[in-house]
């Protein structure tokens, strides 16, 4: 009775732990000097050291072609543009994420601001911030650095 009792909970145990991975993104882990090789300087300050692009200095903050908005980092697809809008911040701005993607939300209170700081969860790269000044139908707007980024057109 015993060993029927252990045997269950272990294959309990086992199935909980085989969904627990399947689950969680796939992580992409390397080192500062590893992301310092294959990311220019400014993609390097901005995602690994949480900097910030000039407003109207990125590549896509006017960019209004079809297609998908990835991490610069790692290749995870984030954004696409038919969540894109012109919020007039300078910035890469979108309603809203892809459905599922890996993107992490974490309070930020660094520069004497209360902030939501935009994470890709694969990888940790520092992408931008989260505010609820968007358009609807959600209301939030995801203010993106562009080298955070890399686009992938449409087929
Ligand atoms: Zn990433």
């Amino acid at each position: 009775m015993k060993l029927t009792l252990f045997v269950l909970c272990t294959c309990t145990a086992l199935l909980f732990a085989v969904r627990a991975q399947a689950a969680a993104p796939e992580r992409v882990e390397k080192t500062e000097e590893e992301w310092r090789a294959i990311l220019t300087p400014e993609q390097f300050e901005i995602t690994r050291k949480k900097g910030t692009e000039l407003a109207f200095t990125g590549a896509y903050w006017d960019h209004h072609e079809k297609g998908v908005y990835a991490c610069v980092c790692c290749g995870a697809h984030l954004f696409s543009s038919e969540a894109k809008y012109d919020s007039g911040s300078g910035w890469p701005s979108y309603w809203a994420m892809i459905d599922g993607a890996p993107v992490a939300e974490k309070r930020d209170v660094s520069f004497g601001m209360i902030r939501t700081e935009v994470l890709c969860a694969r990888c940790d790269a520092h992408l931008g911030h989260l505010f609820t000044d968007g358009p609807p139908p959600t209301g939030l707007r995801y203010c993106i650095n562009s080298a955070a980024l890399t686009f992938i057109p449409a087929e």
